[in-house]
Order: structure tokens, then C-alpha cells, then sequence
């Protein structure tokens, strides 16, 4: 009996690990590698266990670096249940179509720019000199319907015509629709079989909401044998969700081997409790300025905490009272799933919310943003003052670029920075420029960010909050093992950058426990 690690060893995306119990084969989260475009492409591409031999998936999470690759798992061989938490199950009916969505379009814009230029290439060929505007724009026209949609039919046609290559998507919005009907979900602390003698129990892992800790449970040769995988695991004292599990029930307690993220094993994170007070001022700042604040937020989890401390800033009366637009169909759809699961809620949302009758996520400052023509709309409002919540949230696509270009050239306004922003995006450059400036207080030499190919000055104060992570610390992460009623005996540790995973390592082993990180394709004995 063994665990085999497929993703998210050695690094953060990817989840993907196969326990063989030698009657069944289980899949621990099914995820898409995420990162630089064309590495991650490759390592996407292949399926690396074949699909037929296993027998069922249990999901930690609806993150799509843990999901996002369930389309592929179900459309072919596979003929097992994806078993996850109800809430889970509900986000993925969302997260998996907006994927399918992401997939095709990234295809097609590839078709489009691979197809453009080589239609420039012949047009130069054919008037042996460099193609003019005139002509360029002309070949635009031929493939694109208006500013923002392809004429994919014609791109599809053309090419072909001149018989090229088509790049096609990972998969489709029909895979992914289809893959919905394998995902089944379970409340937590209730055990589900998965295998012969094998069962899995869920409990809160506070990351997101629907987010678990899984205890699997494989009875074997008159002996029983225990993993947790953690998954992501959550912080402690957020607002919404209850925190990570530290009571189990007595029968799991005693765990063989524990599988546990590391993405922060080597940081310690900002008290969470200041939110609600740097939100305060970030909003009042820019509304006596006249302006409006922009948020680039992630559609799962942190825009619905935004919006919960957002209601309770405006219940207090503490900020003006200006209209707040959540502007992403995906943010509104994972909002409407928070609304229907209270039972995940923690004790302060019940007391401050649910008992008088109020939901944490409506009120009546507050919209939800549906049609382009609304958004476009919205993004054309310079003059009243409010705060728009959009995705995605590292500013590299979605509606949030269309109300940058409308609003950061004015100083008025407030981009404020919610979340981690990773290299080489837009959100890191504006982050990076934008807080220079921000300090320096420097008027005339905006610095300039490009934009959907366009060069705008960034002039808005650029402010950030942090805080918000929905990943433990190194003291949380640890807490988990030697706070809890647990009893470890291994640990393996995953979905970590080699330097926070082994300093992660280190201070487990100094409290005597035995650690493995295993690389991709290394399996740990059980
Ligand atoms: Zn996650």
C-alpha cells in the first residue's frame, strides 16, 4: 500500500496524489498546473495515471489548482464518483465551466494571433514590402466580429484553407459541463465509502468555503490504516468560515501518514483582525478625494469576505454609504453558493448576521453587476463615487482590466491590492509602480502600464491590504499536528516552493516527527 505523488510536489499547483491500497486506486484532488502559459500547457496536456484503473476521487477543494483538471479525468475511462462537501460540489458546477470557458477562449485567441500573422506574412509576400495599417487592419476586420469578439468560424475556415496548425483547448465547456455529473457531495464528519474496506470522512479545513481536511480509513488484514490530506488549509479567526479542525473524532485520531501543504512553511502572516480598519480608511480616503476604489479580487473567497466586511462597515454607519459593484458573473455565481451554505459559517456571522435575519452577502448598497452592457456602463462613470470588486484577481484578464483603463489615470481614485500578486502580471506591475509613486507622491512622471495593448498613466494612489491570505502560516500550519487531539505517525509534505516545504520540514523534525517531500512520481510506504 502506497501513496504516489503526481502535482504539487515541489511546487504549489497541480494537486494530484494516487493511493494504491491494492484493491482500489483512489485520487487525492485532480488540479491544473498553473504559472508561465507554456510550461504549464505541457505539463497539463498528458493525464499521467491511466483513467480506467481508478476507482474514485475525493476532492479537497473547488480551487481549480486542485480541480481543474476533473474534465479530463471524466471524459475518458474513468467510471467512479468525484466524492467532495456539499459546498464544494455546488462551487463546482461554477468554477469547472468557467474553466472549460477560460480553456476554449485561450485557445482561440491562439488561433487568432498565429493565423493573423501569418496572413501578414503573405500580404508582404505578395506586395514585397512591409504590410501597411491600412492592410492590417483590414486582415483584423476579416477575423475579429467587433473590438472584443473573434469571428471564430471564419479563423477556424481560414485556417484551414491555408492548412495550419490549430491549437486545441485542454477542454471544452461541454467536457466540463459533462464532468458534473460524476461529483457527488457529502456533508462533513459522516463516512462515505470509496473502496472495498475503505472510507473517507470531511472536516473544516477553514481555506475556502466547502474546503476539507479528508481522513481516509482502509481496513486491511485485520489492521486499520489512516491518511489526512489536508488540502489547503485555512487560517484561524477569519471572518465567514469556521477554523481549521483541531478536535477529531477519537476512531481518527491516530493518522499513518499526513499529507499537508506547505505553501507558507517558512512565513508568518499580519494579524488578521486589522481588515475591517484598513478598509475603513483606504474607502473614507478616497471618497472625500471625490474618487472611486477599484479591487482586483479573486471571485472564490476573498471578494465574499470584501463584501462581508464591507456590510458591516456600512451597518456601523462607519464609511459613506456609495454603491459597491461585484462586477464577475463567476464572483456573483460562487456568492450565490455562500448564501445557500450558513451550516459552514462560523459562530460570529451567525450572531452578527444570520440571528437578525440578515444575509451576509446582500444589502442594499450593494449589486451585482450582470450584462457586458452594464459593466461597460459602470467602467464609463467617472463622476459619483463607489467601489467597484472584480476579477481576476491578479489583474491578467475579465472586466477588471476594462475599469483600470477607465480609472487609473486619475488620482482621485484607489486601486487597492487584496491578494498575492504573482511575477510577470499585471497586477505586479501595477503593485510594484504604483506604490513608488504612491510614496514619492510624485504628480507629473506617472509611470505608464500597458493595458489590453494600450499605454495608460497610472495616477491612481495604488494602496494594499494584506491579511487576506486564505492559506495558514508556518505557527497555523503547525497547529494543525501538535495542536490538535492527532496523533501523527509520518508526514509527507506538499504543495510547497522547496525552500518553505523544507523549512517546514525542519521544524516538524524538530519536534520529532519523521518528514518526507517527495518529488513528482516518488511514492511513500504505508
Ligand atoms: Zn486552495
Amino acid at each position: 500500500m502506497d501513496v504516489t505523488f503526481y502535482g504539487a510536489a515541489g511546487e504549489v499547483t497541480g494537486s494530484m496524489h494516487l493511493l494504491d491500497t491494492g484493491t482500489d486506486r483512489i485520487l487525492f484532488d485532480c488540479g491544473m498546473f498553473q504559472g508561465r502559459r507554456k510550461e504549464s500547457k505541457e505539463k497539463n496536456k498528458t493525464f499521467p495515471i491511466d483513467r480506467g484503473k481508478i476507482t474514485n476521487m475525493v476532492l479537497s477543494h473547488a480551487h481549480i489548482d486542485h480541480s481543474g483538471r476533473i474534465p479530463m479525468l471524466t471524459s475518458k475511462d474513468f467510471s467512479g464518483r468525484v466524492v467532495t462537501t456539499r459546498p464544494t460540489a455546488d462551487a463546482l458546477d461554477y468554477m469547472l465551466m468557467d474553466s472549460g470557458h477560460i480553456q476554449e477562449s485561450d485557445a482561440q485567441y491562439l488561433n487568432y494571433k498565429s493565423l493573423r500573422s501569418f496572413l501578414y506574412q503573405l500580404e508582404q509576400n505578395n506586395v514585397k514590402q512591409s504590410v501597411t495599417n491600412k492592410e492590417k487592419s483590414t486582415i483584423k476586420k476579416l477575423l475579429k466580429k467587433n473590438a472584443y469578439e473573434l469571428n471564430n468560424q471564419a479563423i477556424y475556415k481560414l485556417q484551414k484553407q491555408h492548412d495550419l496548425d490549430i491549437v486545441t483547448p485542454l477542454y471544452t465547456m461541454d467536457e466540463a459541463r459533462q464532468s458534473l455529473s460524476f461529483i457527488d457531495g457529502y456533508p462533513f464528519q459522516y463516512p462515505i465509502t470509496i473502496g472495498k474496506d475503505t472510507t473517507v470522512k470531511f472536516y473544516v479545513a477553514g481555506h475556502i468555503l466547502g474546503s476539507a481536511f479528508s481522513v481516509i480509513t482502509i481496513k486491511k488484514e485485520g489492521k486499520t490504516f489512516k491518511i489526512l490530506y489536508t488540502g489547503d488549509v485555512g487560517r484561524f479567526g477569519k471572518p465567514i468560515l469556521k477554523d481549521p479542525t483541531l478536535v477529531f473524532d477519537e476512531e481518527d485520531r491516530d493518522i499513518d501518514l499526513l499529507i499537508t501543504e506547505s505553501t507558507y512553511g517558512d512565513r508568518e502572516h499580519e494579524p488578521v483582525e486589522d481588515l475591517g480598519a484598513s478598509l475603513k480608511k483606504v474607502l473614507n480616503d478616497t471618497f472625500d478625494r471625490g474618487g472611486s476604489v477599484i479591487i482586483p479580487s479573486f471571485a472564490y473567497g476573498r471578494t465574499q469576505e470584501l463584501i462581508y466586511i464591507l456590510h458591516e462597515l456600512y451597518d456601523k454607519g462607519e464609511v459613506p454609504k456609495h454603491p459597491i459593484y461585484v462586477d464577475s458573473p463567476l464572483a456573483s455565481n460562487i456568492t450565490k453558493v455562500f448564501g445557500e451554505h450558513p451550516e459552514v459559517y462560523d459562530k460570529e456571522t451567525h450572531e452578527t448576521f444570520l440571528e437578525k435575519g440578515k444575509n451576509p452577502f446582500y444589502f442594499d448598497k450593494i449589486k451585482f453587476v450582470q450584462t457586458v452592457q452594464e459593466s461597460m456602463r459602470l467602467t464609463q462613470d467617472r463622476t459619483s463615487s463607489h467601489v467597484v470588486i472584480s476579477a481576476s484577481g491578479m489583474c491578467e484578464a475579465g472586466r477588471i482590466l476594462h475599469h483600470l483603463r477607465y480609472k487609473i489615470h486619475d488620482p482621485k481614485n484607489t486601486i487597492l491590492l487584496v491578494g498575492y500578486m504573482a511575477q510577470h502580471t499585471l497586477g505586479r506591475r501595477i503593485q510594484e509602480l504604483g506604490f513608488e509613486n504612491t510614496q514619492t507622491g510624485e504628480k507629473d512622471n506617472a509611470p505608464e502600464i500597458k493595458i489590453l495593448g494600450k499605454k495608460y498613466p497610472l495616477r491612481a494612489k495604488v494602496e494594499k491590504i494584506g491579511g487576506f491570505s486564505a492559506h495558514a502560516d508556518k505557527h497555523e500550519l503547525e497547529r494543525i499536528i501538535t495542536g490538535s487531539n492527532l496523533r501523527v505517525k509520518k508526514i509527507g509534505i506538499v504543495h510547497g516552493e522547496e525552500s518553505q516545504s523544507a523549512a517546514f520540514a525542519k521544524i516538524l523534525q524538530q519536534k520529532g516527527y519523521e518528514t518526507i517531500i517527495p518529488k513528482p512520481g516518488d511514492k511513500i510506504p504505508l
